[in-house]
């Protein structure tokens, strides 16, 4: 059974909550109304703690803080090894407080608090570290523009920036897109996702502490449609940087062009295929599929929510796979020994099991799973449907839960085709050993990423982003960095030059 510790929370690890309020221009401040809202634990549905709640007043005082950081603070004037050294110490800070960090994404998001302290949290060290030593390396062209023509390049930042991150990964989000700025001397007014408030603060602190100037670095906690619409909007926020799902992404880009124009990137949702061939080592394809859509309880946008299986081993894979997951662990996400904790809300939680009811109806075999676990908190069961057609919703829908779907195929031809019937494009997985297949499926499958034998295999220099409905612009990487640039062009005549 899938059922283990749930329902009984570990205390043990529980962190006190020590930051609540919204962070602006360097110092935690009530909101303007005086209005909190409630985060919930996951686990148990109960309120963690109460944070004040930004809106669009809030919102407007932290662009303030941040225009004046801009426009007259040390930060994108210091020259880029200083703006470097602030974000090492700020990446060391991490480090020292991870156990602590861990327990608040664990117990904000229902994340797996061993992961988050193995993984998460030493990883947005890293990617500090990795954009810090881009922050002096930042710098234009020299071009030959005509014979009475000099002209060059500067790259300048962008000015103010609007984060806006979901829930999954809180940590990660909000060093994929803080750090990148930093580096490119912005500013910035971060909006958390309202389920996931808890480390932002806390990283809003780090930083202080790291002493990142005041006003560089504003979180603003607060809801979607107010405190997000508000960064969106706002005239004096010259670029938004959003992750989040597509519908709420189609807002953002439409609220910027509503108001000033401001530059958008997105990274939105998927349906990320995972193709495994006939020469697949089943044991190990089978492990891969199954961590492709539980891994982060399936709250993962690149998820491998379809699998596609070619016929001469599908038949053995259905079988080791659907073993398998019913072994897979659910509970506390404290528990060492569980391999998902509860979904993040309420909401999410309903959304799926309404996806999974829709499943059945539309004639897909819950081979297993499809229930809840335990009698409170958000679990489920992992769940997989198979006899799949590309065009039932559960094929389509990101559903960004523990439900995978299911297909065989016969041929390379039908396996490209079946990976591209969607409107996303974000990643895909293939899974074979032989190299003209997995270079054919490479350049066909319309995606902004594409695993050979692997999956998750993210890095801070492998940009990410999506082709299609998953959005543009992208996160990680060098290319990262121009979403927070713009290009300046200086021309100047030389000797007797006509102009
Ligand atoms: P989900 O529906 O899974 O929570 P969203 O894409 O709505 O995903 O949420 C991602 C982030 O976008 C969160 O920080 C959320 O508050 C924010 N958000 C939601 N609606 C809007 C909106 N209309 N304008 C700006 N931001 C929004």
């Amino acid at each position: 059974s899938t059922a283990s510790s749930n329902g009984a929370p570990s205390f043990t690890n529980v962190p006190i909550i020590k930051f609540t309020k919204l962070f602006i221009n360097g110092d935690f401040v009530d909101s303007v109304s005086g209005k909190t809202f409630e985060t919930i634990d996951p686990r148990t549905g109960e309120v963690i703690a109460r944070i004040s709640e930004g809106t669009k007043e809030d919102i407007d005082i932290a662009v303030k803080a941040a225009r004046y950081a801009f426009d007259f603070g040390p930060w994108p004037r210091l020259p880029g090894v200083e703006r470097a050294k602030l974000m090492m110490k700020f990446a060391d800070l991490i480090e020292q407080n991870t156990e602590e960090l861990a327990a608040l994404d664990a117990i904000d998001a229902g994340k797996l608090y061993h992961l988050c302290k193995a993984l998460d949290i030493p990883s947005a060290a890293n990617t500090l570290r990795y954009y810090a030593g881009a922050a002096d390396k930042i710098h234009g062209e020299v071009l030959k523009a005509s014979r009475e023509l000099h002209a060059y390049t500067l790259l300048e930042p962008i000015g103010v920036v609007g984060h806006i991150i979901p829930w999954n990964f809180p940590t990660a989000m909000f060093f994929i897109k803080v750090a990148p700025s930093l580096a490119a001397g912005c500013t910035m007014v971060l909006k958390p996702a309202e389920q996931t408030p808890l480390s932002a603060l806390f990283y809003a602190h780090l930083a202080k502490l790291a002493g990142i100037p005041d006003g560089v670095i504003n979180v603003v906690p607060g809801f979607g449609p107010i405190a997000g619409a508000a960064v969106s909007s706002h005239m004096d926020i010259d670029a938004v940087s959003f992750t989040g799902s597509t519908q709420t992404g189609r807002k953002i880009m439409e609220a910027a062009a509503k108001s000033n124009l401001k530059h958008v990137s997105l990274e939105l949702g998927g349906k990320s295929p995972l193709i495994i061939f006939d020469d697949a080592d089943i044991e190990k394809a089978t492990e891969l599929a199954l961590l492709g859509i539980l891994f982060n309880k399936g709250e993962v946008c690149v998820a491998s929510s379809r699998v596609f299986v070619q016929e001469g081993i599908y038949h053995e894979f259905e079988k080791k796979l659907v073993e398998k997951a019913k072994t897979w662990v659910v509970g506390d996400p404290f528990d060492p020994n569980v391999q998902q904790g509860p979904q993040v809300d309420k909401k999410q939680f309903e959304k799926i099991l309404s996806y999974i009811e829709h499943g059945k109806k539309e004639g897909a075999t819950l081979l297993t799973g499809g229930k809840t676990v335990g009698n409170k908190g958000y679990y489920i069961q992992p769940t997989i449907f198979s006899n799949i057609k590309d065009d039932m919703l559960i094929a389509q829908d990101e559903i960004f839960g523990p439900v995978m779907a299911l297909k065989k195929f016969k041929t390379v031809e039908e396996a490209i085709k079946s990976a591209n019937n969607t409107r996303y494009g974000l990643a895909a997985g293939i899974v074979t050993k032989n190299l003209d297949i997995a270079n054919t499926m490479s350049r066909s499958i319309r995606a902004g990423t594409i695993w050979i034998n692997c999956y998750f295999a993210f890095g801070d220099d492998i940009p990410f982003g999506g082709y299609k409905m998953s959005g543009f612009g992208k996160d990680h990487g060098l290319q990262a960095l121009q979403k927070y640039l713009q290009v300046k062009s200086v021309v100047t005549p030389i000797y007797n030059s006509p102009w």
